[in-house]
């Protein structure tokens, strides 16, 4: 089959691979029918995420069917259409019954990072992937649900909800920022008004991606680079900050600015994967009583927000606006990486 393989920092090829085969009875194969890119495969090819080796298949998401399962796999059948969770896990050990599926004790490859494909196991940026533990890593899609809304379910929207909106404890009459509109911080915006966020404020740099948040639900937009960026937020909370800042963009001055702009006694959930160190000024933060969360995704949701987005409360399919052929993905991941002049949002490849 052929495959997206990561080279070393800076490389990536469509190349020929071997097919993968069931090495466990929990195991499925599935052909990847749709596929996308996340930011974080961007960190991986600048080589911020040294676990990463060369050779490995990269891709945490997907929506494809599934050509073979493992005589253990009871809940799903050759034929079904499936999401491909980002995170493959068990879903019984301690760590699963209490939906930290980001680390499951099972028995495949360490926990955290180990878990997501793309990273110590083989992704989804390929014809043909290898899913563990089939039962409870994969989803199936209802008629109805497009390819393209589903691939948004398999880490995207997830990630939003889980790690900024219920991490960030979001709840009905706050006033949430959200810094970083690319899709994760979309996904947040879009689903930190399920929990009844009086106003939200997207904090960007770029004026496009500020332009696709109000089509998700901020109520107002602040540009990052404003030399005034920190009084706009404030004046719109009358001076308070904010109750809720989501960090979306993973580095080290938004993760300070979510410091900065949140009201005492609020929250930061920061979402963004830090290649580089933050600077954490425990001395200035302990006094304002503030909660600071973070984490990797459990994708323990992705069966509630699939609810939502086919009861069409969550217009997942807006986060796909640009579509290429699996040949094509080279030319898909140099449209992804210069989002500000393409104005992508997520590149699918089907
Ligand atoms: P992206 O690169 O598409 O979007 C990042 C956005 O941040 C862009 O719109 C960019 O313009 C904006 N930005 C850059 N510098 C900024 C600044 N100084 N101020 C304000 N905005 C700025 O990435 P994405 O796919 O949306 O992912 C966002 C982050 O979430 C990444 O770090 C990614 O690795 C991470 N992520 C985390 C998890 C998790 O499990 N915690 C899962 C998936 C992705
Ligand atoms: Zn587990």
């Amino acid at each position: 089959m052929k495959a997206l393989v990561y080279g070393g920092p800076g490389l990536k090829s469509w190349t020929d691979v071997p097919d993968p085969t069931l090495q466990s009875p929990t195991d499925a194969i599935v052909r990847v029918d749709t596929t996308t890119i996340c930011g974080t495969d961007l960190h991986i090819l600048k080589g911020d995420v040294p676990a990463v080796t060369v050779g490995r298949i990269l891709g945490h998401e997907g929506v494809g069917t599934i050509t073979e399962v493992g005589s253990a796999v009871s809940n799903l059948t050759v034929g079904d259409r499936v999401i491909i969770s980002c995170i493959k896990s068990c879903g019984h050990c301690s760590n699963c019954s209490t939906g930290l599926y980001s680390h499951c004790l099972g028995d495949e490859g360490a926990s955290g990072i180990g878990w997501v494909f793309g990273h110590l196991i083989d992704g989804t940026q390929a014809e043909f992937v290898r899913v563990p533990y089939a039962d409870n890593s994969l989803h199936k899609l209802p008629e109805g649900v497009s390819d393209d809304q589903g691939v948004m379910l398999s880490d995207i929207l997830p990630t939003g909800f889980e790690i900024g909106v219920q991490y960030g404890r979001v709840k009905p009459g706050d006033v949430v920022a959200v810094i970083g509109a690319g899709p994760v911080g979309l996904a947040a915006i879009a689903t930190a008004g399920l929990y009844g966020a009086a106003s939200i404020i997207a904090i960007d740099l770029d004026e496009n991606r500020l332009e696709q948040a109000r089509s998700f639900g901020a109520t107002d937009t602040v540009v990052s680079g404003a030399a005034d960026w920190k009084e706009q937020v404030l004046a719109l909370t009358d001076g308070a900050g904010v109750d809720v800042a989501i960090e979306a963009v993973g580095i080290p001055q938004t993760f300070t600015m979510a410091t900065e702009i949140v009201r005492p006694g609020g929250n930061v959930a920061n979402v963004g994967v830090h290649g580089k160190p933050v600077d954490l000024h425990l001395e200035n933060l302990w006094i304002q009583n503030i909660n600071i969360s973070m984490g990797l995704v459990n994708a323990n949701t992705t069966k509630m927000l699939l609810k939502l987005v086919a009861s069409k409360k969550l217009a997942a399919e807006k986060l796909a606006t640009h579509h290429f052929s699996f040949d094509q993905f080279v030319e898909a991941y140099d449209t992804f990486a210069r989002a500000a002049e393409t104005k992508a949002l997520k590149v699918v490849i089907s």
